[in-house]
């Protein structure tokens, strides 16, 4: 049982009162203990979680209305120099075609989203030594000259406190780097020896103390992953306040070491954004693209879990598929245009409203 064996469908009366019963206190109190969460995650069933999407649907609704988030998201490098053994550009993986793009590429990437509203460019890349700092501040620079009224995030991996230091000054608002798992073993099995699990969380307290809106977060049933490695996760996230959380499914790689290993789930996802949700109500959540290449539908089920952000692609069409972390990656041959026009319909179909403002974490706005 637990939510790491799928969820199974029906539960006793008395698991079934007292998971209803954590999710009233969490709603209410924004905390449990660990051994709360734990209990929660070993027992929940497909009829909970539906009361548990409920009761954080209500909450996002409270928090930020029906309106979705867009960002405008530009792969801008496949290359990498971190071998992470989830990952499909990990730079052990000598069958990526890899790509760079130049500056000039990125800001018509920008401008084309500025002209289709988009208030916020996701700015993500492998680390790629060829970014340097000076680099990438020039980039974040131009960005925030040429469009004053919008807000850069990156996601540009693990870097020194005094490299996000200066991406700060130079202009970005936003960080995203997911911590992938709070439990120091779990990520050592995600992560080759020449990462460290110290070094990741240090980076985030890093970001956090520079100013940045800052996002962490997990894939679902990544291996090694356990009811008790996700309870350790949802300890660190209301400990740390992140302002955004990205949780996807884990989607196995044929070129990594984890080929083969069983993906993550809809539902899976749906229970700990939801959980999220309910832990901090002003979070950024993204329905990730991940979730949309499991299930046609999967974006907007976790819309439905409490989840109020989208991140459709900018990247030029003909590089889109060669930024593949995992496989068959879905929208890899449709233009920015057309990929904003699709996700406003499932976002209106699902009943929400698209927001193309700046939308920042609740605490930012002005
Ligand atoms: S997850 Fe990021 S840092 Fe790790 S190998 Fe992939 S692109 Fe590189």
């Amino acid at each position: 049982m637990g939510i790491m064996n799928k969820l199974i469908t029906q539960n006793k009366e008395e698991e079934k009162r007292e998971v209803l019963r954590l999710i009233d206190v969490l709603h209410d109190e924004n905390y449990l203990s660990r051994a709360e969460f734990l209990f929660l995650l070993k027992n929940i069933s497909l009829d909970e979680l539906e009361y548990l999407k409920d009761k954080a649907d209500q909450v996002r609704n409270r928090v930020y209305g029906k309106r979705v988030f867009m960002r405008g998201l530009i792969e801008f490098s496949n290359y990498c120099k971190q071998g992470c053994n989830y990952c499909g550009i990990r730079a052990m993986n000598k069958g990526v075609d890899r790509y760079r793009l130049d500056k000039e590429t990125i800001l018509d990437c920008a401008k084309e989203g500025y002209r289709l509203g988009y208030r916020t460019f996701v700015l993500q890349s492998g680390e790629d030594p060829k970014f340097d700092d000076e680099v990438m501040c020039d980039i974040i620079r131009s960005i925030k000259s040429e469009f004053p009224d919008t807000a850069v995030t990156l996601s540009v991996g693990e870097k020194t406190r005094e490299q996000y230091q200066k991406y700060y000054d130079a202009g970005a608002d936003r960080y995203l780097l997911r911590h992938e798992t709070a439990n120091k073993e779990h990520y050592e099995k995600l992560h080759p020896e020449s990462m460290s699990f110290d070094n990741r969380m240090e980076c985030l307290k890093n970001l956090k103390d520079i100013g940045y809106q800052t996002g962490c977060g997990i894939m679902i049933n990544s291996p090694g992953q356990s009811d008790e490695t996700l309870a350790d996760d949802l300890e660190f996230i209301a400990s740390f306040k992140p302002h955004m959380v990205g949780i996807g499914p884990f989607l196995n790689h044929s070129e990594t070491p984890f080929a083969g290993f069983d993906d993550g789930t809809i539902n899976q996802t749906s229970v700990m954004v939801a959980l999220v949700r309910l832990i901090l109500p002003e979070v950024l959540l993204p329905a990730t693209t991940a979730l949309g290449t499991l299930d046609g539908r999967g974006r907007e089920m976790v819309l439905k879990a409490g989840a109020n952000v989208v991140m459709p692609n900018l990247s030029p069409t003909e590089q889109r598929a060669k930024y593949e972390i995992y496989e068959n990656k879905i929208c890899t041959g449709d233009e920015a245009a057309h990929c904003r026009g699709c996700i406003e319909t499932r976002i209106h179909f699902t009943g929400y409203e698209v927001d193309m403002s700046i939308g920042h974490h609740k605490s930012m706005e002005v």
